[in-house]
């Protein structure tokens, strides 16, 4: 991959899903489409409905990522899908950071949120 990758190339992205995403000013590709109903964006993607983050990040990073592989969001913003904000983790480190965030709490992102975004357009 190396540092000239380290620049997401969006315009890559299939242009259904480029029409979706919002970017803020935090740097989150805030997903403007349909949720999963637990905040993480949705997509129908070769028939089934997937997470948005996934698949972009698959798309723009990696196409091996593991099924069964979680992409923490640094971010904390689950409608976010900048693959710079996912990392993959195993649940255990998943799980090791939510407790994490108990004790110290994440400053909100600076930019407008995605229904802010949503209810002005
Ligand atoms: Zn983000």
């Amino acid at each position: 991959m190396g540092l000239v990758l380290a620049v997401y190339q969006i315009s890559l992205l299939p242009e259904r899903i480029l029409k979706k995403i919002c970017i803020s000013k935090d740097g989150c590709w805030n997903w403007m489409g349909g949720d999963t109903g637990k905040g993480h964006g949705k997509v129908k993607w070769e028939g089934h409905y997937v997470v948005i983050h996934r698949i972009v990040y698959k798309l723009l990073e990696s196409e091996e990522l593991p099924d069964e592989l979680p992409l923490d969001h640094l971010c904390r913003n689950r409608r976010c899908c900048n693959p710079h904000h996912l990392e993959p983790v195993t649940h255990k480190v998943n799980t090791h950071r939510g407790h994490a965030c108990l004790f110290k709490p994440l400053p909100q992102p600076k930019g407008k949120s995605a229904k802010e975004i949503a209810d002005e357009s």
